[in-house]
């Protein structure tokens, strides 16, 4: 295999090498973004509970305070029936004077019956309000988690699609081209080849020496940059995009 052809397969692992570096930060967004709408679905369901919790209280504080204001009503009346029975001016007044009291308490009770009518009217609305807010969140979740099914499948595919070319890629490079080309990639935030344009080193954009600048062009061996490391070619003799000219006879 020509030196031509072992740089154009390091050039294509490169490329698949940073193509699967993208898909895997698109795959690792997707278990966040699970995350999030778990955690506003739990919110959202949060808030529903307690507007539940406030009409159950008023609830009962509704049955309490009728139970109670049902017994008075009833010793009151008992009362009443009893003043018919006694003899006593004394005893009579402070029977009346008893029963005078409890019905102005429940009146009172009456009163707090009617505000938690009111209060429940108002819980009822806010719980309804949370009702739809859950529900709405719920269906846009469903949606969504569909949607992030279909794009995890996508991104497996596309994964298993380019471990595929890069071992086909990887088998074009001898071993230990190979174990260079890691070693850079580690070192360089995963970039280990670099394309030479004019004299720049694509990589770091910097300058190579005239001197290397000219050995590129022959391509017949591997050479680094002397500023990163990073193996380095000529885009020119690589990739011819002109064929040679012919000598004129
Ligand atoms: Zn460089």
């Amino acid at each position: 295999m020509s030196l031509r052809d072992k740089l154009k397969a390091l050039e294509e692992l490169q490329q698949i090498d940073l193509e699967t570096g993208a898909v895997g930060v698109r795959a690792a967004e997707i278990p966040r973004r699970r995350e999030a709408l778990d955690e506003g679905l739990a919110a959202a369901r949060k808030a529903y509970d307690a507007e539940k919790a406030r009409i159950d209280g008023n609830e009962r504080e509704k049955r309490g305070t009728e139970q109670l204001l049902q017994m008075e009503r009833d010793k009151v009346k008992k009362w009443e029936g009893r003043l018919g029975e006694i003899r006593t001016p004394r005893e009579y007044a402070a029977l009346s004077r008893e029963i005078d009291i409890a019905r102005k308490t429940n009146e009172t009770q009456n009163e707090n019956l009617k505000a938690l009518a009111l209060q429940a009217a108002e819980l009822q609305k806010s719980l309804e309000t949370a009702a739809d807010a859950l529900s709405e969140r719920e269906m846009a979740a469903e949606a969504e988690l569909k949607a992030l099914d279909a794009r995890a499948a996508e991104h497996t595919a596309k994964l298993a699609e380019l471990a595929a070319r890069r071992a086909e890629a990887a088998g074009r490079v001898d071993p230990a081209l190979l174990a260079r080309y890691e070693a850079i990639k580690r070192r360089r935030a995963g970039v280990a080849v670099a394309m030479v344009v004019g004299q720049t080193c694509k990589g770091c954009n910097r300058n190579i020496p005239p001197q290397l600048f000219i050995v590129l062009q022959r391509a017949e061996s591997i050479e680094a940059c002397p500023n990163c490391g990073r193996i380095i070619y000529s885009s020119e003799a690589v990739n011819p995009t002109v064929p040679p000219p012919t000598q004129a006879p």
